[in-house]
Order: C-alpha cells, then sequence, then structure tokens
C-alpha cells in the first residue's frame, strides 16, 4: 500500500500490530521497534489531546468497527495483533477478538493483572461506575474520582456529594453538578503524593477502575495507610484469547510464534 506504515520493502519480516493507550503497550512498542525481526506499527484511539510520543511507527484513530479492522489487518498483512489496550476498553477488544477470527490472524493479549485486596484494604466491589454511583449512598460525602473522564457524566445522578475529579484531559461537556474540582494530571502518581491529596482534600471515598499496573496504585495504597473507603469498579470477564500479563513475557510469544528459528 502506497500510505502504508509498515516498510514495503522488507515484506519478508512478520508484521505486528499493537493496538495501545497504556504504559505496557508503550513499553511493547519500544522494544519491538528495536527488534529489527519484526516490523511493528502501535494504533492509538486519539483520544488523548497531547499523547505522549510513542517510541514506534504509530497510526492514530479508529478503524470503522470489526470490520474496518478485519479490512487493516487484510490490506496490511498483518501476522500479530497485539491487543494492549486498557482493560476498560472493551470494545476495542471485542473488535480485536472478531476481527482476529474473521481474518485468521494471530491475536494475543497483553492484559495486566488485576489488584487484589490486602489486609487494610476497604474495597467495595462494584461491576460498573453507574453502580458505583449508587455505593456512594445518599449522606454528602467527599470523593475522589478517578476513573478517567468518559463515564464520569454518571456521578450527576449524585449532585449531594462533593468531587475532587482526576483525568488526563478535561471532561467534557462539564459536568452539571454544584460542587467539582477538576485536576488535570498524567501518572504514574507517588503513594505520598496521593497521600497528601487525600488529607488535603478531607477525602473519605475513592471511586477507582481495578486497572492493575504500579501507575495508579498509589492512591489505593495511600487509601489503605489513610483506612479510606475505596469503591472499586472490577472488570470484565475477558474473552477467552492467549494472554500475557507482562511485556517480557508477551516478548517471549511473539518470539516463539514469529521468530525465525
Ligand atoms: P473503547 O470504548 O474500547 O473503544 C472505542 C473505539 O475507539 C473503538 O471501537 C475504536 O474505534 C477506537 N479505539 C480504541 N482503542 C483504539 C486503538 N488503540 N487504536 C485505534 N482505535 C481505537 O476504548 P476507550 O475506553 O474509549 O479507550 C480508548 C483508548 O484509551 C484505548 O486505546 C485504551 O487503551 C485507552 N485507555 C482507556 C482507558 C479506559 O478506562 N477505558 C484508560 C486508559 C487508557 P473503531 O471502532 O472505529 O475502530
Amino acid at each position: 500500500m502506497a500510505d502504508s506504515l509498515f516498510d514495503t520493502s522488507a515484506m519478508e519480516k512478520p508484521r505486528i500490530l499493537i493496538l495501545g493507550g497504556t504504559t505496557e503497550a508503550r513499553e511493547l512498542a519500544r522494544r519491538l521497534a528495536e527488534d529489527s525481526r519484526f516490523d511493528t506499527v502501535i494504533s492509538l484511539a486519539g483520544r488523548t489531546a497531547d499523547p505522549k510520543p510513542q517510541p514506534a511507527k504509530t497510526r492514530i484513530g479508529g478503524f470503522g468497527g470489526a470490520e474496518g479492522l478485519a479490512h487493516f489487518l487484510s490490506d496490511e498483512e498483518i501476522a500479530l495483533l497485539v491487543d494492549a489496550t486498557h482493560p476498560f476498553a472493551a470494545r476495542i477488544s471485542h473488535n480485536a477478538t472478531e476481527a482476529a477470527q474473521r481474518t485468521g490472524t494471530r491475536l494475543l493479549a497483553l492484559r495486566r493483572p488485576e489488584w487484589q485486596p490486602e489486609p487494610g484494604d476497604r474495597w467495595t466491589s462494584v461491576e460498573s461506575v453507574a453502580e458505583a454511583v449508587h455505593a456512594l449512598g445518599t449522606a454528602p460525602r467527599r470523593v475522589f474520582l478517578a476513573i478517567g473522564r468518559q463515564e464520569a457524566f454518571h456521578f450527576e445522578a449524585a449532585p449531594q456529594h462533593s468531587y475532587i475529579i482526576r483525568s488526563v484531559d478535561p471532561v467534557t461537556p462539564p459536568l452539571n453538578l454544584p460542587d467539582q474540582q477538576a485536576i488535570l494530571a498524567t501518572g504514574p502518581f507517588a503513594e505520598a503524593d496521593e497521600a497528601a491529596l487525600l488529607e488535603a482534600q478531607k477525602i473519605d471515598v475513592i471511586v477507582a477502575k481495578n486497572s492493575g499496573g504500579s501507575a495508579t496504585y498509589g492512591k489505593i495504597e495511600a487509601a489503605r495507610r489513610l483506612g479510606i473507603e475505596v469503591i472499586m469498579v472490577e472488570r470484565r470477564k475477558p474473552a477467552n484469547v492467549p494472554a500475557v500479563d507482562t511485556c517480557d513475557e508477551a516478548l517471549d510469544r511473539i518470539a516463539h510464534w514469529l521468530a525465525p528459528a
């Protein structure tokens, strides 16, 4: 293809498409880009206004559903699709499974393990952000909302609480809530800084997604130390596809599957 990001002069190299948007995807892209045996491109949704530069060839924007992704996989002769998207990005993972099946493309999921509750944690586990709103209860509370901006609108149903809302980009459209304060920040977040924020803002409950990984774990550790409740939105059961937990495991699997003996 004339406008392909892949190296059209090196068709013998297996082509890898990474679906990204996470720290792990970025790390995998960096390490594969340094590996001359493979030709790697990372794909981003384009949600973040000012994304960190990626350490590999990058395409940005949706594919047009599972069908569009299937066309991309066929047209670009992709040997391996790596789904390294965020564990709560359900639609793209569903599309990846379907497109890989349709085209017979190998699929590998790179998913960081979920956090597990530890002694001292005060978690209330819920299945969705909408359920988290109910779990806050009716009495006014000071809430630290750390679920990203896309589903923050659910909390308009509970305007009696005070909210500190942290996200990478501003919540749009602005939330219709009488008492809210926005913090724009990108992780990683250290436990000591998180504890200082929770204390300064007199937070009595955190709403978080069980994302796993270390970059956003600081607030969970800080909540444990300070005895603050965490309403934890748990993950849905993932599709049954070959999956690994870490970048190292992904590289081993890729070498096993794709590298010439
Ligand atoms: P989503 O609901 O699963 O996906 C919505 C649509 O966005 C997809 O159907 C696809 O459009 C497009 N898309 C998503 N990821 C893409 C990628 N890596 N490359 C190209 N297109 C992509 O996803 P989301 O929850 O909006 O998340 C968007 C991105 O942000 C993901 O890449 C994810 O890794 C990252 N992220 C998400 C969260 C979260 O909590 N959801 C947190 C941190 C980072 P088409 O159907 O047109 O192909």
